[in-house]
């Protein structure tokens, strides 16, 4: 059977593992299999050209038994309902695995942001809040950036909703800038999670980071500032790579030069001071002790999960690893940790944009760094001492089962508590 590769089926196929693991009791997965509510709008939107364009327009809410859905909002060409289903199932179960008082969600609309101009992204963001405006709300379900949507672009959004409310409304959404109370460490608090939980597994696995060797694929938001925190931390960061391909030295690259030739030529392979790698190379580089998949999904497959020599594999990036390449890693007792504990920072650095405008109090980047650094070490702890219980009780889990066991038996709990089965 070809390895399945489409998102949704991918998030079906990962719940029922955890579900058959924990005995989860069948109404519940009935409900959990599937969305609450899913909403397509067309959306007209006039162009410079004077002539108006519709677009399509999604809004998934997964699941609220534990509080109003949260996830972004991609702009993309080949945006679908399936992808923006399954990135909202995920978004339930990191919302929960960080215990966080979210249900999940996500959004989409199908555009090229790259050949609109800031008038016409204006003019559709603010017509795709007028569209679902009903179905959004601080308490209700909660936007955020995501691919190729932007700080300015969620500010947009969140005026045209005080708008239709006729008051300020800034916890609709959060990724906005701090100038209309975004929260400090927004920024760069997916990666600075990423390295929490970095810190927390070379603890465990014995691994000293100032010795360590770490290969990043992707140099965009979440990759460059992993990159640049990893370095910060005394790691070697020996490769990185970008749609054009890698660059690899075994000395370590630096990270300013490399930022230099981003965005100079567009591309981190005119990096001088190391030799050219492509992407597969660089997932199956032998001389690394961790790998940082910061770009795309189903990176690692069946195709090449036998060829991964890291130690331990922390996902940045959404789906990089396959299920069937997930058991591969776990039986060669790779460390691989999943996407929804690693890349968690930045929702929950969202949690405290959205809880900083509820309160009107607002907190120093310290502050931020201090409380996502507890959330996420627990969030790993969690999943680590699940881990170790079912193995105690003979059943051996990867960390992905161990983390999904953990976030689905808080939602169903949830949904028990609330009379829903
Ligand atoms: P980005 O667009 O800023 O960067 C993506 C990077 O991947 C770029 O360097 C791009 O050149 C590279 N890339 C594109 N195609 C590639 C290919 N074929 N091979 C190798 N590299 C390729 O996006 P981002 O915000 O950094 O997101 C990256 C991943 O992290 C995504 O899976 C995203 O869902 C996930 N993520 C990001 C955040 C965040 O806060 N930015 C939060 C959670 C999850």
């Amino acid at each position: 059977m070809p390895e399945e590769l489409d998102p949704f089926k991918i998030a079906q196929e990962q719940l029922d593992t955890a579900a058959a693991v924990m005995n989860l009791d069948r109404q519940a997965h009935a409900i959990l299999r599937q969305p609450m509510q899913t909403v397509t709008v067309n959306i007209p939107v006039k162009m410079r050209n004077g002539a108006t364009k519709t677009f399509t327009g999604f809004r998934v809410l997964y699941n609220n038994a534990r509080g109003p859905g949260k996830g972004g909002i991609r702009f993309h060409p080949q945006e679908s309902i399936e992808t923006v289903k399954a990135l909202s199932a995920w978004m339930t179960w990191k919302c929960s695995l960080a215990n966080i008082p979210y249900g999940g969600a996500k959004g989409g609309v199908i555009c090229d942001p790259k050949s609109m101009n800031p008038q016409e992204l204006e003019n559709l963001s603010r017509a795709y809040i007028r569209a679902l405006g009903q179905f959004i709300g601080p308490d209700v379900d909660v936007p955020a950036p995501d691919v190729y949507t932007t700080p300015q672009i969620m500010a947009w959004m969140m005026d045209e909703y005080s708008k239709l409310k006729g008051h300020n409304e800034f916890g609709v959404i959060t990724g906005k800038p701090v100038e209309v109370w975004g929260s400090e460490g927004r920024f760069d608090s997916t990666a600075m999670g990423g390295m929490y939980v970095m810190r927390e597994a070379a603890k465990m696995l014995k691994l000293n980071i100032k010795k360590s060797k770490v290969a990043i694929q992707g140099f965009g938001n979440a990759g460059a500032f992993a990159f640049e925190l990893a370095a910060k931390l005394g790691a070697k960061v020996v490769a990185t790579s970008d749609s054009h391909g890698g660059v690899y030295s075994s000395k370590g690259l630096d990270f300013e030069k490399l930022k230099e030739a981003k965005e100079k030529t567009g591309s981190v392979v005119t990096y001088k001071g190391g030799e050219k790698i492509t992407n597969e190379e660089l997932l199956e580089l032998d001389d690394i002790d961790v790998l940082i998949p910061a770009a795309l999904e189903n990176q690692i497959t069946t195709t090449n999960a036998d060829k991964i020599r890291a130690k331990l594999v922390l996902e940045l990036a959404n789906g990089p690893v396959t299920p069937e390449a997930d058991k591969i890693l776990f039986e060669r007792k790779v460390l691989d940790l999943p996407d929804f504990l690693v890349n968690s920072g930045g929702v929950i650095v969202s949690y405290f944009e959205w809880a900083q405008n509820r309160q009107g109090y607002y907190w120093t980047q310290e502050e931020v760094y201090k409380r996502l650094d507890t959330i996420i070490t627990k969030s790993f702890t969690d999943t680590i001492d699940a881990q170790k219980k079912y193995a105690q009780a003979g059943k051996k889990i990867s960390p992905r089962t161990a983390a999904y066991v953990i976030a689905v038996s808080r939602v169903a709990n949830a949904m028990k508590a609330r009379g829903w089965y």
